[in-house]
């Protein structure tokens, strides 16, 4: 069998010098520096892992397939945005509901191997969250339910241990226990959709909580000045936080208080809905009703504009939105599309650098600060070329 070695070359992402990437049956053999020339405005770095993906392009993970082939079509739509990695999320739903979702998502990574190799885990999202109208947000009430260890296992063995994390509210009895079963089992527990006290979030990051899940969303519209939870989890040094900036869903001014506390913990999420990447117009949802999606990317109730109907976006949007408004440069705006996600899911992974996994991207980047995906490298393999 012949070694089949390829090479790429762009400009770093960290600093704009420029590199060029040899990789060799799906790794990194090497990053040097090269002489030849490169446009300015090409960009070459990881591929983006969103860990919070619902749907895109028109397709649910959260809806019955009458094929799961169907839902092939979202890693090869996330691979054109530069998603090499991304997370399906199942939120609140009948327990039973629950296993046939994680069932479709396990025929689709045997059926279809460009669905595999970018779906490297499940993110489970309730039913274990508040049930207080607020932090619920729009995950259905009937379904909320005290975190459930048997539940758990029964979904991971039908998953064949695809779940790597789950958003939970410590606000439960018996959260703390639940927390450093999956911390043992090596799923990672983020804090979302919680009306928790600031002791219940204390003893959720003792027993090993690590994440906020879309920190300033799925809350109270009005909350107590202090204490309260945002205050409490915004305290906590050992808990990240993902964000969603879409430019709906938190200002800019929430954002710039979010880096300086959480720093390098701080990442995005999509949380795209399925009717992202879709055409601005008017839809009606399975679960939703009638909803707006405008051209702004903005997805509302058709009823009322101020009711945002989900997140429309996806991650490398995010990335351009940060730069766009000045809210980091883009060195850290990618960062915290690839390499923090990736750290807080896979501590210890090798990332863009030599023996790492080949997930590449080559970008360009517009004079309005819009990054445009040119190639899409996975395990060293092109799966996307504009
Ligand atoms: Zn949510």
């Amino acid at each position: 069998m012949g070694l089949l070695l390829m090479k790429i070359q762009g400009n770093s992402y960290r600093d704009s010098s420029g590199i060029e990437i040899s990789f060799s049956e799906g790794i990194i053999d090497s990053i040097s520096e090269t002489q030849s020339s490169i446009d300015k405005d090409l960009f070459l770095g990881p591929g983006f892992t969103d860990i919070q993906v619902n749907g895109y392009g028109g397709i649910d993970y959260n809806e019955i397939q009458s094929d799961p082939m169907n839902l092939a079509g979202i890693s090869r739509l996330l691979y054109q945005e530069g998603v090499t990695t991304h997370f399906p999320t199942i939120i609140t739903n009948d327990p039973g509901q629950i296993s046939k979702l994680i069932h479709q998502i396990v025929s689709l990574r045997k059926g279809d191997e460009l669905s595999r190799m970018s779906i490297e885990g499940l993110h489970i999202e309730g039913p274990f969250i508040s049930p207080v109208d607020g932090p619920r947000g729009a995950h259905p009430k009937e379904f909320v339910r005290a975190p459930d260890w048997s539940l758990v296992q029964k979904w991971q063995n039908e998953s064949k241990g695809l779940i790597k994390m789950i958003t939970l509210s410590p606000e439960w009895e018996n959260a703390n226990s639940f927390i450093e079963r999956c911390v043992d089992y090596g799923i990672l527990v983020s804090i979302g959709h919680t009306n928790a006290t600031h002791q219940q979030i204390l003893d959720a990051v003792s027993a090993g909580a690590r994440l906020s899940t879309h920190l300033g969303n799925g809350m109270h519209p009005i909350l107590a000045r202090h204490p309260n939870y945002l205050w409490s989890q915004l305290s906590q040094d050992l808990l990240g936080a993902s964000i969603i900036a879409d430019g709906f869903h938190l200002p800019a001014e929430v954002i710039q208080v979010f880096q300086k506390v959480k720093n390098e913990k701080l990442l995005l999420v999509s949380d795209s809905v399925s009717l992202a990447g879709m055409p601005a117009g008017d839809y009606n949802l399975h679960i939703g009703g009638e909803v707006t999606l405008t051209s702004e990317g903005k997805l509302h109730l058709t009823s009322n504009s101020s009711i945002l109907a989900g997140s429309a976006s996806n991650i490398r949007n995010g990335v351009s939105f940060l730069v766009k408004n000045k809210l980091a440069l883009l060195p850290e705006a990618w960062e915290m599309a690839s390499v923090r996600p990736e750290k807080i899911l896979n501590p210890g992974h090798k990332i863009f650098e030599e023996g790492a996994i080949a997930d590449l991207i080559l970008c360009r980047m517009s004079e309005n600060g819009e990054l445009q995906v040119i190639k899409t490298i996975k395990h060293g393999r092109e799966v996307y070329s504009a």
